[in-house]
Order: structure tokens, then sequence, then C-alpha cells
């Protein structure tokens, strides 16, 4: 008899799909997923970040791939149990590639796969000096002229760049080229990050006076270093700016502080880049194999031109301009936006006695913190998850093991469930006149971050002030003009200002390699960010995977890295491997290189 059990079930199907892989026969293991399945592979089989949909993808994935993958070893991680839930039996998996050691998760209905994740953990012969591999730090015994290890680190410092080159320069020295520096350096790679700014962890200082990380404490680990357990739920932003300043230091990172990256060019031939910086008023030239972008998805400020900007006597910028809410008091602001830093930003002025106007264009979505942090995030990101035995590394895993097709369908019944809550908050906000959205399907925030990173705000405090009438509001209209001391909108209002905030997003990364490299390579890679879900500001076609992050692009050795901080977290290490394996020789065949779609 057929042994039911969740762990046998896995077992079972796992030991068929080694069979399969291995006597490559392609046909008898895409027999063993369902018809509506997926696959995602993060590094794997494909060297890349890609979800193959349905047995036809998965068919012509492996087909492709899996010879050069050379796929083994197919079980049950070592103590875990497969568990069964409404009829879907999951479970932690281990693999081997050719070159790799892997991890990843399995689903199955009826026996067959739904859905499947792989992705690899570590490369064979290159695994980091962890656990018993660590490196013993003091050199016991005796020799002479012997170096320390702060002898080493500086001489290192000052080779590299200059006697020395990179293999991989990092421009960006935000969360996201600290955390993948971090990682890089512990797979050996030689590697300079680039920073504009004084001190690692400005990015964050120098953004407005009162902000505080939205995301909680779980979610915002760094690779290596989690947070103390006494870290605050919500890091201030200049104590998180702290953190990333003691991890750069402590990483050991090659870090050149106000170093500003001024253009990039690749030489195919020689499979190089020249990448130009200025430092302490000198240029310099940096010839790395690979250039990684982490400058930012929050880093290139939307700025509207509306007629008469030019005449406004007061002060007028970008959200992130606004250094802090205390000099105007007593004065009238305008922030133009309703997202998280219009809300944040106009909750600050109330808070400092400025007459304060936000002025909505179009809708938003809004989640209060409590619920969100109750709802959305409790079973992987808390401290209740933690204590049931969650991992950061198991959360990370069991959220990339949704494929996104299908994330919104995990995500409506929890908004809905969020929206009934707190229904009254709702109806507050309406009658306050605040237009409100669901996400284009009524699938909430993190869809809506994932397809294009804006349209909302996770209330801290800010709606009740706008439900109070303490935050005025003009909705559902757009600026005008400016003129001399007015914000003038469509529908005739006139609102006397002495500051106007523009708090209007950010534009995609790829404006960062115009700058950067030039817009004939900016074209060729195309659109940064979202999922092609043809919802609001992400356009089809459908990609299944946030293109250009974390993976090989249209143009040669460059990459994108950057996000939240769970996803700079979770992605850098994929990155870190894929460019690992390049500078150590192994092959990286490529299965479906990201195609351009959209240029910007
Ligand atoms: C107001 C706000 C609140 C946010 N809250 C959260 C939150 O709660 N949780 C969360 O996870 N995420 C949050 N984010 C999103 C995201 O995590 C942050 O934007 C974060 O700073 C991104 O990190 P990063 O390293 O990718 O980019 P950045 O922090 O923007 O770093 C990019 C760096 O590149 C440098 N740079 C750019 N061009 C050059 C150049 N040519 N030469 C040298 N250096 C250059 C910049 O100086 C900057 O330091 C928030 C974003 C904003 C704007």
């Amino acid at each position: 008899m057929l042994d039911k059990a969740p762990s046998a079930q896995v077992t079972a199907v796992l030991s068929r799909l080694d069979e399969a892989l291995t006597s490559g026969d392609i046909e008898a293991a895409v027999a063993l997923f369902q018809d509506d399945c997926y696959w995602r592979d993060l590094v794997t089989f494909t060297w890349n970040v890609r979800t193959l949909e349905g047995k036809d993808a998965i068919r012509d994935m492996l087909s492709a791939q899996v010879q050069s993958v050379r796929p083994s070893g197919w079980m049950l991680a070592e103590g875990e149990d497969a568990t069964e839930d409404e009829g879907v039996v999951s479970g932690w998996i281990t693999f081997e590639t050719g070159v790799a050691r892997g991890f990843g998760h399995i689903r199955l209905k009826d026996g067959l796969i739904w859905t499947l994740l792989t992705s690899m953990t570590e490369l064979k012969g290159f695994e980091e000096p962890t656990g018993f591999e660590r490196p013993l730090g003091a050199k016991h015994g005796a020799g002479k002229f012997r170096k320390t290890w702060k002898e080493e680190r500086e001489e290192e410092a000052a080779s590299l760049g200059r006697a020395t080159q990179p293999y991989v320069v990092v421009i960006g020295g935000g969360q996201g080229g600290i955390g993948l520096s971090a990682r890089l350096r512990q797979l050996g790679i030689p590697t300079i990050v680039i920073e504009k700014n004084e001190r690692p962890g400005d990015s964050w200082r120098k953004r407005y006076k009162s902000l505080c990380l939205h995301d909680p404490v779980w979610y915002d680990h760094l690779p290596y270093l989690p947070f103390p357990p006494n870290w605050p739920v919500f890091s201030p932003k200049d104590k998180i700016g702290d953190w990333l300043e003691m991890y750069a230091k402590v990483m050991e990172l090659n870090y050149w502080t106000s170093t500003t990256a001024k253009k990039a060019r690749y030489d195919p031939a020689r499979k190089e880049w020249t990448v130009i910086v200025e430092r302490g008023g000198r240029q310099i030239a940096l010839y790395p194999k690979h250039l990684v972008l982490a400058t930012g998805m929050s880093g290139k400020p939307n700025m509207p031109q509306f007629k008469g900007m030019e005449r406004f006597k007061g002060d007028q910028h970008h959200s992130s301009q606004h250094p802090g809410s205390d000099t105007w008091r007593g004065k009238k602001a305008v922030i133009i936006g309703s997202n998280n830093s219009a809300h944040d930003i106009a909750a600050a002025l109330w808070e400092n006695d400025v007459d304060v106007t936000m002025v909505q264009r179009s809708t938003t979505h809004i989640v209060r913190s409590d619920t969100l942090m109750d709802v959305g995030l409790s079973g992987l990101y808390s401290e209740d998850a933690v204590r049931k035995g969650m991992t950061t590394q198991k959360a990370d895993m069991i959220f990339a093991s949704i494929p996104y097709k299908i994330m919104h369908e995990f995500q409506i019944p929890l908004y809905q469930q969020m929206r009934e809550r707190d229904a009254a908050f709702y109806e507050g906000l309406e009658k306050a006149g605040f237009m409100l959205d669901w996400g284009a399907d009524d699938s909430g925030l993190f869809m809506k971050y994932l397809r294009r990173g804006s349209g909302y705000y996770i209330d801290v405090g800010a709606s009740q002030l706008i439900i109070d009438g303490e935050i005025k509001l003009k909705a559902g209209s757009d600026v005008q003009e400016i003129t001399e001391d007015t914000v003038v909108l469509r529908d005739g209002t006139e609102l006397p200002a002495d500051l106007i905030v523009y708090a209007t997003g950010y534009g995609s990364m790829n404006g960062w390699a115009a700058d950067l490299i030039s817009q004939e390579v900016a074209d060729k890679v195309g659109k940064v960010w979202g999922l092609g879900s043809d919802t609001p500001k992400d356009p089809g076609p459908w990609e299944g995977e946030q293109r250009n992050m974390w993976k090989p692009t249209q143009q040669e050795a460059l990459w994108f890295h950057g996000g939240n901080l769970h996803q700079s977290r979770h992605y850098s290490l994929y990155l870190a491997l894929q460019l690992k394996a390049r500078m150590e020789g192994i092959p990286t065949p490529v299965y479906g290189l990201q195609e351009t779609h959209h240029k910007a």
C-alpha cells in the first residue's frame, strides 16, 4: 500500500525526480508535475532568477539545461518533516548540481508537484569560511616580521583599486551595496563599494528627520549579522544608518566614501569595465570585470515640472530633500502626493504646528501598521514566528516559494481581512474625502510594491490626522500651476504655501544606467523592477519575476541590486554566487535571459 504520510509522499516524488533527471528522462520528470505547476529557480538550474510556469515551460528549461546542470541527491532536508494542510503537502528539500548545493521547497497536490523552489546555497569547493571553516584569526606559532590582521587589512585597502584591481565594483553603498559586498567578501571576491556620501548609512540619515522604517526588525536583518534582540521593532533612520556604518566596518568592506562614480564603459573584447570615479578631487579609473548598480530604487527623485515653479518665493523640494519639519512652525505647507513619504512628512509638519494640506491626485492604498504586522507579516516575520521556530532563512524561502503568478491569490484574502478589521478606519478616511484603493485586483501592499514600488502608505498615525481634519486634504485634483505664494489646482482651488513638498516618488533604476553608462545601454537593458502584471505602472508582458533585478541583463557584466531590506538580504546571496561562479570560471549557461520590452 502507498504510504500517505507527508514525508513519505515528498520523499517518493523526490526519488522519482532524481531518477528521471539523472537518467535524462525529461518526460518522466515533467510527468511528476501537475498541469497547473510552477518551478521557481534561483540560480541552480537556470543561472538566472526565473519562474517556469506550466509543464511546457518546465520541459523546455530541462531540455536546455539538465545536461549541464547535472542535478542529483534530491531529498527531504535533514531533520525536516513534510506537513499537510488542506490537501497541500509541503516540505523543505535539498539537492545538488554538478557545481553547487541547493535548498528548496516543494508543494504537492494529489501526489504531484504544484510548486517547486530550487535555490543555490553554495558552490562546491568555494564554500564560505564559516562554522568549522571559520578563520583562526590569530596566527599561532612564531614567524619573523609577520603582519597583524590590522596591517594586512590596511595593506589590502591601500592596494585594491591601485596596485590591484577589484573583480567587482558596486556603485552605491546603501544597505543593498553593503549587504551584497559583505557576501562578496565572504566569497573572496575583491570588491570596492563606491559611495558618494561621507559615511555608510548616510542614505538613511539624509532622509526626513521623522522617518522610521515601516517594516519590522524581523524583516530587516542584514546577511550574517542579525539585529540584537533588544533592537526596536521599527528602526529610526539614524539608528539604521549607524548599524550600516558599523556593519560596513566589521564586515571589512572596501568601502570608498565621498567617492562619486562618474562614468562607466564596457569593453567587450577585454571583458572589462572602465569605471571613472572622483575621490578627493582626483579622478581614478577602476577596471572591474563586473559592475553592480546598487544605486537605489528610491534614489532617482521624480521631480514634477509645473508651470510657474520658478517664481515660487517659498521653499520647494522633493520629499527626498526634505530635511525636517521644525523650521516651518506657524507656516503653511502643501504636500503634493499621498503615499508613504507624503503622509510621514505631513504628520511631522503638523506636529510642528505647520498648517498642512495634502494634494491627492489619485487613489492610495492604506493599511494600518499594526494590522499589517498582525495579518500580513506575523506568520513569517514577528516575535511570535521566531518563538515558534521560524528562522529568517525559512521565512525568506517560504516567501520566495510562492510564484508571483499566483501570489495575489494568497494576498487577496489577507487584505480582505484587514479591510474588515479596520472598517471604521476606512470609513473615516472616505468620509474625509480620501480616495482609497486596494491594488489593481484587491491584492494590497506587497503586490503593489512588487509591481510598481509605489502607491501606498503604511499608516502609523497620519491617517487619523486626515480623518480629524488636522491634515487638510484636497483629493481628486492635480496641480495646474504654482504662483509666487500658492499652489493652484485644476479645480480652481488656490492653496497658500510657504513650503511645497513634492512627494512624487522615484524613477526606474534604469535611469542610473543612462546617467553612468549610456542611454544606449539603458535602453538595451530596459525597465528595471515590476513583474509585467499589466496593472498601473507595471506594463505587460508578464515576466514572472522582477525585471532585471539580481540576474543577468542584456548588458554583459552589468547587474542591478536593491529593493527593501528583506529583498536585499535574500537576493544578494544569488547575485553573489553568480559573480563567484564567473570569477572561478565555472560555466554559467543562462537560461531565459531577461528580454527588453520597455525602455524605462
Ligand atoms: C522614505 C522611505 C522609507 C522607506 N522605508 C523602508 C522600510 O521601512 N523598509 C525597507 O526595507 N525599505 C524601505 N524603503 C525602501 C528601501 O529599503 C530604501 O530606499 C533603501 O535605502 C534602499 O537601499 P539601497 O541600498 O538599494 O539604496 P539607497 O539606500 O538609496 O543607496 C543607494 C546609494 O547609492 C549612492 N549613489 C548613487 N549614485 C552614486 C554615484 N554615482 N556614485 C556614488 N554613489 C552613488 C547614494 O548616495 C546612496 O547612498 C524606504 C524608502 C524610502 C524612500
